[in-house]
């Protein structure tokens, strides 16, 4: 028997964070009869779609399939009006998943947790919140975002600004009205794309501030009518996808399988222009050698650029918007309505940071060397601490004390993104190693709920006080990941996925590029043989 007290409420499971991970989690554990709490800092559910407000915000997985695969009853009473839905249309669908399933009597919003820590003799994780309220249980499940943490960009006086800042990151709930203003935007990954075009069409005048140029394809949105969504179309779709690298759907014939240089540059072309006129995030599937360095990923770039220069006449503008100095797919591709059109409009200049860098923000504006653009208001779509922010914001704290961040000083290393071996009962979901953010995210979140689920109850059931990663296991899954990953472009960009948008931050690549079919098979088999890559320690 244990001597530490228990420290506040205890629970089988505390899961952090209320998006569609922590809310699906919450279902999943709850109806297996485990006792759950879920605490969420923001004042309500929907993570990412709580906190991402800005105008413009939508998916880029179609809408049909970042919808939640495991209630047929809640596929038959939602509806989905776009292929890629707004922000507000996601939020009220993970609302309405919440009021179904009655989540929201186990959530606890306001309430962020600032420390856990593993008590080794109890087999017991204590959390700590911000309000210094104490919680414990056997298991903690980290459903806490990949791209939940908004990173603090590194631009000298910006609080000195005397206008309003505005994060896409946490955008004012009431919403924001740029009409008549003078209105700079600093930076042009996925969120600055989807929101420079609709703030444009309101200010007086845009500033788009651009240090990096991205690769965009068009998202062909469009309304969706009853028959886009019936549950043969539905099933069909998420049956698909499971066989797909990036879990997204296909069908049987749809995607090129030739290697891009076998085919002649007329013939290329027209896929190029095919998936193109298809839309969205399946041009990175063009050719199965698309992400691999070389000509396929150069004929990718060369398209793009071309139609680059279709859409903005004024080649000066149109060659600051052409991506330059890395691979197509190397950084998150963006999906847009409208953005090139926007740099056509008298209201709106591109100003390219390569050329004239930041100076520093003054209570007027956006110093660039060597003019000062004055502003009424600022808006920053500078992005995340991806994959491990929202993890490093808490002090967690595993056997024998040691800190998660002092284990991944050099970058996170884990077992199959789901677990840390030093860190006994504790999971994280989308964690890096495992598909996550090169996924739709969705299907992967399902995926590591229902494994999570699974061995929670496994443990119950073999009176297993406690789990925790091999190092073996978990060395052997981090060379894996990097073996996989080395011959891709991925590691090659400056991107979020490496770290690389923070400075000081261990420069590894993080997500798993093994696909989803391999990984959840990697996790099946993990899960069949009875945990082999962990240790159990009976109760
Ligand atoms: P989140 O939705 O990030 O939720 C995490 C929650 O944890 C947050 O509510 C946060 O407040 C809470 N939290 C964090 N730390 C603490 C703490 N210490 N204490 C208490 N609470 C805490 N993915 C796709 O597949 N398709 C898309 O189209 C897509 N579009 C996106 C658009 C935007 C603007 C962004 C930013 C991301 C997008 N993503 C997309 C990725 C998206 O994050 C995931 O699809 C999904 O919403 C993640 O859900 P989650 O529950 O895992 O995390
Ligand atoms: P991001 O892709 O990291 O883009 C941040 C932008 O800010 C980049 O252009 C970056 O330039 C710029 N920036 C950062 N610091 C700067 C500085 N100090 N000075 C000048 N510019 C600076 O972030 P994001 O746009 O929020 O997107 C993050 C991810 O969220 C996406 O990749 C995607 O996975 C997801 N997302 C999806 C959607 C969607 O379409 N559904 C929408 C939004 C977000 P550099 O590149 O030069 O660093």
């Amino acid at each position: 028997m244990s001597t530490v007290p228990p420290a506040g409420p205890d629970y089988d499971v505390i899961v952090v964070g209320a998006g569609y991970s922590g809310l699906y989690l919450l279902h999943q554990l709850r109806s297996r009869g485990r006792s759950v709490r879920v605490l969420e800092a923001a004042d309500g559910v929907g993570g990412t779609w709580y906190w991402n407000r800005y105008p413009g915000a939508r998916c880029d997985i179609e809408s049909v399939e970042y919808a939640f695969s495991f209630s047929e009853e809640l596929d038959k009473e939602w509806r989905w009006n776009e292929r890629y839905s707004a922000q507000p249309d996601i939020l009220a669908y993970l609302n309405t998943v919440a009021d179904k399933f009655d989540l929201r009597r186990d959530i606890q919003v306001n309430t962020t947790v600032s420390s856990a820590g593993y008590d080794e003799a109890a087999h017991r994780w204590r959390l700590v919140t911000q309000d210094g309220e104490r919680l414990s249980a056997q298991f903690c499940v980290m459903a806490t975002g990949c791209l939940s943490k908004p990173k603090t960009p590194d631009i000298a006086g910006l609080d000195s600004f005397a206008g309003p800042t505005y994060y896409t990151s946490s955008w004012p709930h009431e919403g924001v009205d740029f009409t008549g203003q003078r209105v700079g935007v600093i930076g042009t990954g996925s969120s600055g794309v989807q929101a420079i075009p609709l703030i444009a069409e309101q200010a007086a005048h845009l500033h788009v501030f651009q240090r990096t140029a991205n690769y965009i394809v068009p998202a062909h949105n469009h309304q969706l009518t009853d028959e886009d969504q019936t549950q043969e179309e539905l099933a069909a779709r998420r049956s698909n996808a499971l066989d797909c690298p990036l879990g997204v759907a296909f069908e049987a014939g749809e995607l090129n399988q030739l290697p891009a240089m076998e085919l002649t540059a007329e013939q290329r072309e027209a896929e190029f222009e095919r998936l193109w006129r298809r839309g969205g995030l399946i041009m990175m599937l063009a050719f199965p050698d698309l992400l691999l360095e070389g000509e396929a990923n150069e004929a990718a770039a060369a398209f793009l650029r071309k139609k680059i220069k279709e859409k903005v006449p004024d080649p000066a503008v149109a060659e600051i918007l052409i991506p330059k100095g890395f691979p197509v797919g190397s950084k998150r591709l963006c999906v847009d309505t409208n953005y090139y059109e926007t740099f056509n409009r008298d209201n709106v200049t591109l100003v390219d940071l390569t050329a004239t860098p930041i100076d520093r923000v003054t209570p007027a504006g956006v110093r660039t060397s060597p003019v000062e653009t004055e502003l009424d208001a600022l808006v920053m779509a500078t992005g995340f601490d991806a994959m491990t922010g929202a993890l490093a914001a808490i002090d967690i704290r595993g056997r024998g004390g040691v800190a998660l961040s002092q284990a991944w000083a050099e970058g996170p290393r884990t077992y199959l993104g789901l677990s840390v071996a030093g860190f006994p009962n504790l999971f994280t979901v989308t964690g890096p190693g495992s598909p996550s953010v090169l996924s739709n995210m969705r299907l992967s979140i399902e995926q590591h709920v229902r494994w999570i689920s699974d061995c929670i109850e496994y443990l119950a059931e073999h009176r297993i006080a406690s789990i925790e990663a091999t190092a073996a296991a978990q060395e052997s899954w981090v060379a894996h990941a990097a073996e996989v990953a080395a011959p891709t472009v991925y590691p090659r960009g400056a991107s979020w996925y490496t770290g690389a948008n923070v400075p000081g931050k261990a420069r590894v690549f993080m997500p798993y590029i093994g696909g989803v079919p391999a990984y959840r098979e990697a996790c099946e088999k993990e899960a069949d043989e009875g945990y082999r890559g962990f240790a159990l320690t009976p109760a």
